[in-house]
């Protein structure tokens, strides 16, 4: 596997829209045709090269429509590299930023951004397994914006943290991921634990008491927080979360909080394979579907 793709080797594969457009093809038909109308499996050539025209109902689809390629409004190999800038950089890249350095619009580069943020949504198949520390933090809000900006209201966030001992005794984290909750209680604390741990895995929490509850069927630790020196792996890395919020993005719309979450842990989770992240980010785009901007707004 190769760990590193330089920009440059980057963009000599991908600088041109045709070299774009071909490698969107290879993954939109990967596993052969089918046609999204009628679901026959043969086809003729499209009105051009990377389109396909089903047989039967003449369905003429391009390689990009219906998918997070569909509609973008700038030239397909400049998404291509703001994809590799935005998963492969250590911190991601701002919207102000990518419309800055690409010449586009802020809107356009807040929605494009989008778009990838839903093809890096945690998708839930590679839960948390061993140990895994948990505890919450309150991320948005008024707090962390900038002055005058920002009303909404701060937002509860479950953190957990996959931890291992490295071979010089070391405690380091491996995974993590991130869940907005709506409450404290052992209800909405257990559904989030359940949507990032995998049953079987050991839960270290604090003594709050709902743990208990929220934790049945888990294994379960329970140790006094000693101000965070019994979960120092957990904590610095909330520290790192809510830095990156704020210094990437001085202000996030908390209806969009997940997003950001989930963009986090996207490229933490990758941070060893970063060569392949833009790869997968590429994948799940083509995998995706087209996200109107009405939906992007949260309308
Ligand atoms: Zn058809």
């Amino acid at each position: 596997m190769k760990n590193q793709l330089t920009i440059t080797e980057f963009v000599n594969q991908f600088g041109t829209r045709e070299a774009c457009l071909e490698h969107l093809c290879s993954l939109k038909w990967s596993e052969g045709y089918t046609c999204r109308k009628c679901g026959h499996d043969h086809y003729v050539k499209g009105r051009t090269w990377y389109y396909r025209k089903c047989q039967k109902c003449h369905y003429d689809e391009s390689c990009t429509s219906n998918t997070l390629f569909h509609k973008i409004k700038f030239p397909l190999e400049k998404a291509f590299l703001m994809l590799h800038l935005i998963s492969t950089h250590k911190k991601g890249i701002s919207t102000c930023e990518l419309a800055r350095q690409f010449g586009v619009k802020q809107t356009t580069a807040w929605f494009f951004k989008r778009k990838v943020q839903e093809a890096m949504t945690r998708t839930g198949s590679h839960l948390l397994g061993g140990l895994v520390e948990v505890d919450e933090t309150l991320v948005g809000g008024k707090e962390e914006g900038k002055p005058g900006r920002s009303l909404g209201k701060k937002q509860i966030v479950q953190v957990a943290v996959e931890t291992y001992t490295d071979k010089k005794g070391k405690a380091r984290c491996k995974r993590a991921y991130g869940q907005v909750v709506d409450r404290h209680d052992a209800e909405a604390l257990r559904a989030g634990l359940m949507s990032m741990a995998a049953m079987g895995a050991r839960i270290c929490t604090d003594q709050w008491s709902a743990y208990e509850k929220a934790t049945k069927g888990y294994l379960h630790v329970a140790k006094p927080s000693n101000a965070g020196a019994n979960f120092q792996l957990l904590h610095w890395h909330i520290f790192n979360l809510k830095n990156w919020l704020r210094g990437t993005h001085g202000h996030i719309d908390s209806k969009h909080a997940q997003k950001y979450i989930d963009e986090f842990h996207f490229r933490f989770n990758r941070r060893n394979s970063h060569g392949n992240s833009v790869f997968i980010t590429i994948k799940r785009m083509v995998e995706g579907s087209w996200l109107p901007y009405r939906e992007a707004i949260g309308k």
